[in-house]
């Protein structure tokens, strides 16, 4: 397609912009500090979810922002780093980071590129091309990301955050009112490798799915792929294609995932309310979803069975792990299995004291089991870990006044699922999520500064009616 179609999409992304910049003043009173300027809001993660949020506060006028990201530029996320399948799991249809502006969906900027027929064509979106909306979606947006910066630490000062970051040229300090951590689908917790593998394999012979995996220097070994989900599928089938002697997935479940409840919350009663739902109910739809889990797509499953040499166990957990000589050797209920690497594709842990950024005061942060109490039955402690956020992903104090600091540290990260529902870490809920998030900052702000408004008010003088008289 040529550049000209882009660019005339990009005339009416800005046209478009002008049609709603309504109220279009900047309202947000500037603060000062000796130590430096101070922003209205930080969003650390300049993924899909930091760049929608950054949009949708200046369309509310917050110019005053950053986005920080401590990857290079266009490689945020998962989408060129670790994620493995060939297109996204979402339908191609979806929206999110336009926020309802027609001109900033990801197919108007497809059909721009590769134009209607493409689309029409098209079945899912592949990864590559995700990244490259994200791309164009910044630049013509315009979105104040810094890249290569790192935040490694939050210190409450105040009614304001410090935020101790890394980058190329050493540390810096950043002050900011608000915190938005868009950190990710691990942003509240870290990757996790059960304990037994990290003990018995030595570094190098097992990988993450979250992790750079060398597979074309898996050729011609056996690999063992642990967990159901559709990542260990994602990575069995880039380790088959590049020329691995054998595959075997090894599932705990008896059967694999095959519904995916992903597809049954997009709807506008789910992904808007969830979040005003008492917390029994919240509880018991998150349970239930978790349990489903998130099936590989066919297309994913299909690119695994094409190859011979894939094989799938299920109910077949690994038990011990041991090196003998160079091979692994994994202990399950079906006999003891032999491989050459390992690759884990058990997920994450959410857990706020294994985040840096928090770790210093995870211990004031609420969880689920410090708010509620399941019924006889019902409990599942892995939930229980979960943040217990405010309407606005904000964190809440584990004891009232303990941490006051933490009402401005939101959470826009698989964290905040049970709470929220389908908004952090999801294509499919950001439309709703974003929005909800973006009205709690402001809100905020606003609260925070209504004497000022106030006072404003009251010195507000510039007359409408300039005249009395008729004109002569
Ligand atoms: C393999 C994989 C496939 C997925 N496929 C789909 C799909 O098909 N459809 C769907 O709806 N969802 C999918 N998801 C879920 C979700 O959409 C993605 O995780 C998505 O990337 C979330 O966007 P995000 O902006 O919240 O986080 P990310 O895109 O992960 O961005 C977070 C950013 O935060 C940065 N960061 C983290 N910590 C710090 C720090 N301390 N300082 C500075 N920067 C930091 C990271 O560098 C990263 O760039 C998938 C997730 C994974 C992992």
């Amino acid at each position: 397609m040529t550049n000209e179609r882009l660019a005339a999409l990009e005339a009416q992304v800005a046209r478009d912009l002008t049609y709603l910049d309504y109220p279009a003043r900047p309202w947000v009173p500037p603060r000062s500090h000796p130590d430096g300027p101070v922003r209205d809001v930080v969003i650390v993660g300049g993924g899909q979810a930091g760049l929608a949020i950054a949009f949708g506060l200046m369309r509310e006028k917050l110019g005053n922002i950053l986005v920080i990201d401590r990857n290079p530029a266009g490689q945020e996320g998962p989408w060129v780093t670790f994620a493995r399948m060939i297109t996204l799991r979402t339908p191609k249809h979806l929206t999110g980071p336009d926020l309802g502006v027609p001109s900033l969906t990801p197919r108007a900027w497809f059909e721009a590129t590769y134009g209607e027929a493409a689309w029409a064509d098209l079945g899912k979106l592949p990864k590559e091309i995700w990244q490259d909306y994200l791309i164009w979606y910044r630049r013509v947006l315009n979105i104040p990301l810094r890249n290569g910066v790192e935040l490694t630490q939050v210190v409450p000062d105040g009614d304001l955050l410090r935020l101790r970051v890394e980058t190329a040229a050493g540390e810096e300090t950043l002050l900011t009112r608000k915190l938005v951590l868009a950190t990710g689908i691990d942003g509240a917790g870290r990757w996790h490798v059960p304990d037994f593998i990290r003990q018995a394999v030595p570094e190098g012979l097992y990988n993450h799915t979250s992790e750079f995996i060398d597979f074309t220097g898996l050729k011609g070994k056996r690999v063992g792929v642990l967990g159901a989900g559709a990542s260990a599928f994602d990575n069995a089938g880039t380790a088959l294609e590049a020329g691995v002697a054998s595959v075997d997935l090894c599932l705990r479940r008896a059967d694999i995932p095959r519904v995916n409840p992903y597809r049954w919350m997009e709807f506008s009663g789910f992904l808007g309310h969830f979040a005003d739902m008492p917390d029994l109910d919240r509880w018991r739809f998150m349970r239930h979803i978790f349990d489903l889990n998130q099936p590989p797509p066919q297309d994913t499953f299909h690119r695994c069975a094409m190859h011979p040499h894939f094989t799938f166990h299920t109910s077949c957990p690994w038990e011990w792990v041991r090196m003998e000589g160079e091979e692994i050797h994994v202990g399950t209920p079906k006999g003891v299995m032999i491989f050459d690497h390992l690759v884990v594709g058990t997920g994450f842990i959410v857990e706020a004291a294994f985040r840096p950024e928090v770790a210093a005061f995870a211990k004031d942060i609420a969880v689920w089991a410090d708010r509620f109490t399941p019924p006889r039955g019902e409990g599942n402690p892995l939930l229980a870990r979960y943040p217990y956020l405010g309407d606005a992903f904000q964190f809440t104090e584990r004891k009232p006044g303990a941490a006051p600091h933490l009402a401005h540290i939101h959470n826009f990260t698989f964290g905040a699922t049970l709470s929220m529902g389908l908004s952090g870490a999801s294509i499919s809920g950001m439309k709703y999520g974003v929005a909800r998030l973006v009205r709690g900052l402001i809100r905020d702000l606003w609260l925070a500064d209504r004497q000022h408004f106030l006072d404003d008010l009251k010195a507000y003088d510039q007359a409408e009616l300039v005249s009395t008289t008729w004109p002569a």
